[in-house]
């Protein structure tokens, strides 16, 4: 018998779950109620794609794992992505002082816009496996508390039931999935949010004649001054032009979507470089802002019965501030679980959902921890506040990062955590307890570690006159 499995969302998790299921079902079937674009274009159920989107390595090295026959990495690069050596491409501002570069690279991270990214992702999936998409508004699922069987859809032809083996749901932040589960007779989902209310603003820009190769200048929020959080980048995207991606907390940190406001806030920044690089580049845009970027968090690990032949991935399970650039990795780790599991029990597995929805956790724990111990602190932050195991990682984290500023071993953890590559019991290994503990063997950098030839780029850019 023909066995089916249905993906909500075409989105990156929605599409990695179907290459995942693309191995062991006969047929994929992913849902989408968006038109979806031929080539790498913004569209509309995905406001988010404006703004920056980092692709951390451990969310790329899951994907690699997905696509049979397809290094992603490869694919991506071939479409224009950039990729970004953590070590030693990149001139951050963390609030304990800059980083420094090193020799050694480091993890990688490749930048682009999230057009392409998912455009080349979707692409992949549909030319190496038999998964095919259709346009349909998934309205609820079907069966019950025991199992699913299926979802009921709106398409153009009318509302119809479509019974399947398998059903993803990976329909992002949106997702309708606890009352879709309450509509089994479930209605014990356990929900958390944590808002720092945070407002991301964006605009592309050519990037100057000359800077191609200006390493990704990054100037961090500061959650520990009491004051709202404010933050930039300038990262490298497709098509020779620069992303500038702004971010701030509630209460007055919010970026403005007038130009010249906007170019101010780069100004303001604890270190000016973001303004000065673009103080004489060519807008390509608008300016985009965007709000709802809240950590949303679903236990739905601790849902007991779990249905069987149902998976929440994604978005649809967890949603984080963006700042630490973690979503799309938790989904590809989620994705990943799930491939895992099906080639070990098959489709039919009794308890296989149950399991791949508590190892998909883990990922969402650790990004979880990363992006909410931080905003706690972000004044007027909502549903949450800094507890006493919040102040003991806190403490540790800062003379972590602070080592990090000028010693290899602890920026080498660092990264390693923040690109989702290890867990965070990396950052309490001996070696790394041992470098924390000894604080940084370099004294701190006084400005951005800029090379000569890069300072003179930087200067001959700058039309701030300082
Ligand atoms: C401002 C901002 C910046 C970010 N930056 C980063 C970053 O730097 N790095 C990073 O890793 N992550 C980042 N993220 C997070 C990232 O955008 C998400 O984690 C990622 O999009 C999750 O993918 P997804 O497939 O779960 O959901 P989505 O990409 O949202 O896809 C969901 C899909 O489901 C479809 N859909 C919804 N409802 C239905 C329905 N009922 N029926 C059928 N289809 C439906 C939608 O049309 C959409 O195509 C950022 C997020 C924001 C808001």
């Amino acid at each position: 018998m023909s066995r089916r499995a249905v993906v909500i969302g075409a989105g990156l998790a929605g599409m990695l779950a179907a290459a995942a299921l693309s191995t062991v079902a006969d047929e994929v079937v992913v849902l989408d109620r968006d038109d979806l674009p031929d080539g790498p274009e913004h569209r509309r159920g995905l406001p988010q794609g404006r703004h920056a989107h980092l692709l951390m390595a451990g969310g790329l090295a899951s994907m690699e794992d997905l696509v049979p026959g397809v290094s992603m990495g490869k694919h991506l690069l071939a479409a224009g992505a950039h990729e970004i050596p953590l070590g030693s491409g990149m001139v951050a501002l963390t609030p304990e002082g800059w980083l420094r570069r090193w020799r050694r690279p480091g993890p990688r991270m490749l930048t682009c816009t999230r057009a392409l990214l998912d455009w080349a992702v979707r692409g992949a999936v549909l030319d190496n496996t038999g998964v095919v998409i259709r346009k349909a508004r998934v309205l609820e699922l079907t069966g019950s508390r025991e199992r699913v069987t299926g979802v009921r859809l709106s398409a153009a032809a009318g509302d119809e039931e479509l019974p399947a083996d398998f059903v993803v749901d990976a329909s992002g932040r949106g997702s309708r999935i606890v009352t879709w589960l309450a509509g089994l007779g479930i209605d014990d989902v356990r929900e958390k949010t944590v808002d720092a209310g945070l407002v991301n603003a964006t605009r592309l820009y050519r990037t100057p004649e000359g800077a191609g190769r200006f390493p990704l200048a990054m100037v961090q929020a500061d959650p520990y001054q009491g004051r709202p959080g404010r933050s930039g980048m300038v990262l490298p995207i497709e098509g020779d032009r620069w992303m500038v991606s702004l971010a701030g907390t509630r209460g007055g940190g919010e970026p403005p979507s007038d130009p010249d406001a906007f170019l101010r806030y780069t100004l303001d920044l604890p270190d000016p470089i973001v303004g000065r690089l673009i103080s004489g580049a060519q807008p390509l845009t608008d300016v985009h802002v965007s709000r709802s970027t809240s950590n949303h968090r679903r236990y739905l690990e601790r849902v007991r019965p779990w249905p069987e032949r149902l998976v929440v991935l994604g978005d649809a399970l967890a949603t984080f501030n963006p700042a630490y650039g973690q979503g799309m990795s938790v989904a590809a780790l989620g994705a990943r679980e799930l491939g895992g599991e099906l080639r070990r029990a098959g489709l039919a597995g009794p308890g296989l959902a149950r399991r791949v929805q508590r190892r998909a956790a883990r990922s969402v724990q650790a990004a979880w921890t990363m992006a909410v111990s931080q905003d706690v602190w972000f004044p007027g932050t909502r549903g949450g506040s800094p507890g006493a195991a919040d102040r003991l990682v806190t403490a540790y984290t800062r003379r972590m990062i602070r080592t990090a500023t000028g010693s290899y071993p602890a920026a080498s953890a660092l990264w390693d955590v923040m690109s989702m590559t290890t867990g965070p019991a990396r950052l309490l290994r001996p070696s790394t307890v041992l470098a924390t503990l000894s604080g940084p063997p370099l004294p701190p950098a006084a400005g951005a570690p800029l090379t000569q030839e890069e300072r003179e780029i930087l200067k001959g850019l700058d039309r701030t006159g300082r």
